[in-house]
């Protein structure tokens, strides 16, 4: 059976700064730009507006979160 293959947006990199940085990079990326779940209205259209400022597309609901997850590990489970 063939691997998941992860979505890459380091592709714009190409072959620079070396595999393990973007690697990491990627990952983190993919955190930021996913959408998550609303704590008010349960729908999963949260989007991060800038650093820490996470909104809600559908309802408008706006809070304080991590750089680039709604939630970090220290606060609670972490979302994935
Ligand atoms: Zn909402």
């Amino acid at each position: 059976m063939p691997r998941r293959k992860v979505p890459r947006v380091d592709a714009r990199f190409k072959a620079r700064y070396g595999s393990t940085v973007r690697k990491r990079w990627n990952l983190i990326m993919l955190k930021r730009i996913r959408s998550y779940e609303c704590p008010k209205c349960k729908h999963k259209t949260v989007k991060r507006t800038a650093v820490g400022i996470w909104r809600c597309r559908k309802c408008g609901f706006t809070f304080a979160g991590g750089a680039y997850t709604p939630l970090t590990i220290t606060r609670a489970v972490q979302v994935e």
